[in-house]
């Protein structure tokens, strides 16, 4: 049973259920994992790799009227 790197919470993961690029969540810490790899289970943040271009690269015009 892997264990949550955040908290070391067991991460309840039956291997019977899930496939690659499925994501699951911690339930004690709420971390997304998504599964990239199934034997041996493997593991990665979904969080830390999205790019969020949309909301702080917008030119921010003044528009005052
Ligand atoms: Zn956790």
């Amino acid at each position: 049973m892997p264990s949550c790197p955040e908290c070391e919470n067991s991460l309840d993961i039956e291997l019977d259920e899930v496939e690659e690029g499925d994501v699951v969540v911690c339930d004690e810490c709420g971390t997304e994992y998504e599964v990239v790899g199934l034997e041996p289970l493997e593991l990665t943040r979904v969080d830390d790799d999205l790019d969020e271009d949309d909301d702080d690269l917008v030119d921010e015009e003044e528009e005052e009227e």
